[in-house]
């Protein structure tokens, strides 16, 4: 910003206030804010930036821009396939579920537990991650767990949302099932009815046990097929190839249910091979270590898998150093089917919308990125090809709004 100072540059924010968050989108501001900003830009690349006032009109358009940009994001249509319930076990919610059921929590305060989250790698994550639930005990604590994800997934815009959950990682501590899966379910019933937004469950096996706990998993699961979609292999990648796991996996495909494995998060691209090849995997979960393997993302760009990347999670779990780092927008250039997702938000500094926010920000993503990646989120979703055709449509609707994507010119 060369002449300008730091106060007159908080002084040109300051004169366009920011819209109210639950704002209805203005389209037709948005299309002339974005026209004058590529006008703008032009007018500085033939002319170079002489006054103050194209400094300040440049600056403006760009505040603007960006908070439309946000704004788009914060309401387009979309799905989430990669979450984990448990993962999403805000400390606020930790410690009131404690309370009521007398377990004691090795922290004192919310705060602490947040200090706590400062993760090196997966496993440093894994272990408070587990550490965590160990207050889960009855229904009612599934239940809020649930309903808390849900109530905000539905802020975010979220239509469909297809949950994991760890089985084992209960039922290990003298859990049953029952309790986990039966207040899941009416979370998820409870928003239906309410909201009409959809959901499926996927159990997911913990690598780090052997195959024989997760076949056991796998039969009691079963007693619940009615209200099980597929199942998934998640927990410490590295030294559990999905190989470990075939058997198992064989056994669901054979009740009909589908397929998805964590791989390629840590591990290496053989992983994700193993998944598709050896387990059936309809979906990659992170999937981001692909990009070592032309072979493979060629495959992969070939079968248009879908890769549930999760990118705040890459970052705080040391996979990427920074967002600015992260391959997504790489994957997404190469034609491969990315979607985006929170994995475990309460641990992870946020839920979809700032996983959306955070990508479009350091990666500068344009508006065709993001209804890219919203309309690769339903393709890949485990719904019903009428189902899936009602959400593309709303979709194209909202869409149909905003002339400069290049979906929205066509129209
Ligand atoms: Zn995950």
């Amino acid at each position: 910003m060369g002449k300008f100072s730091p106060r007159a540059v908080a002084g040109a924010l300051k004169k366009r206030p920011l819209p109210a968050e639950n704002a209805f989108l203005n389209t037709e501001s948005v299309v002339i804010r974005i026209t004058s900003i590529r006008e703008t830009v032009r007018r500085r690349e033939k002319h170079g930036t002489d006054t103050p006032e194209e400094l300040h009109e440049t600056f403006e358009s760009r505040n603007s821009m960006r908070s439309d940009i946000r704004r788009f994001i914060r309401k387009i249509p979309k799905a989430e396939l990669h979450i984990h319930l448990e993962g999403s076990l805000e400390p606020e919610l930790m410690f009131a579920i404690a309370e009521r059921n007398g377990v004691e929590l090795p922290y004192h305060s919310v705060a602490e537990v947040r200090r706590a989250y400062r993760f090196t790698s997966l496993q440093s994550f894994l272990d408070i991650y587990y550490e965590g639930m160990h207050v889960l005990l009855q229904e009612r604590d599934f239940h809020d767990m649930t309903a808390a994800y849900l109530a905000r997934a539905h802020a975010d815009t979220v239509r469909h949302a297809e949950l994991f959950f760890d089985p084992q990682a209960h039922t290990e501590r003298g859990i049953p099932l029952e309790t986990v899966i039966g207040g899941i379910h009416s979370a998820r019933v409870e928003m239906e009815n309410r909201t009409g937004m959809s959901t499926r469950l996927i159990p997911c096996f913990l690598r780090h046990l052997s195959a024989d706990s997760a076949m056991a998993s796998l039969e009691d699961i079963l007693r619940f097929r009615d209200l099980i979609t597929g199942v998934g292999l998640d927990s410490s990648e590295v030294g559990n190839p999905p190989a470990k796991f075939t058997a198992v996996f064989n056994r669901a495909r054979a009740e009909g249910l589908h397929v998805v494995a964590h791989a390629g998060e840590e591990g290496p691209p053989e992983y994700i091979r193993q998944a598709m090849d050896l387990l059936g995997s309809e979906r990659i979960d992170h999937g981001v270590r692909c990009i070592g393997d032309p072979e493979l993302v060629e495959r992969l760009k070939n079968g248009q898998i879908p890769l549930t990347v999760c990118h705040l999670s890459n970052v705080r779990l040391r996979v990427f150093d920074t967002m600015a780092d992260h391959n997504l927008k790489r994957l997404l250039d190469l034609g491969l089917r990315v979607t985006v997702n929170s994995d475990d938000p309460a641990y992870f500094g946020g839920y979809l919308t700032e996983n959306y926010l955070a990508a479009q920000e350091a990666l500068n993503l344009e508006p065709d990125d993001i209804l890219t990646l919203a309309r690769n989120s339903f393709l890949a979703a485990f719904l019903a090809p009428e189902e899936k055709g009602r959400y593309l449509e709303e979709l194209d609707r909202f869409v149909s709004l905003f002339p400069h994507t290049q979906r929205g010119k066509r129209q």
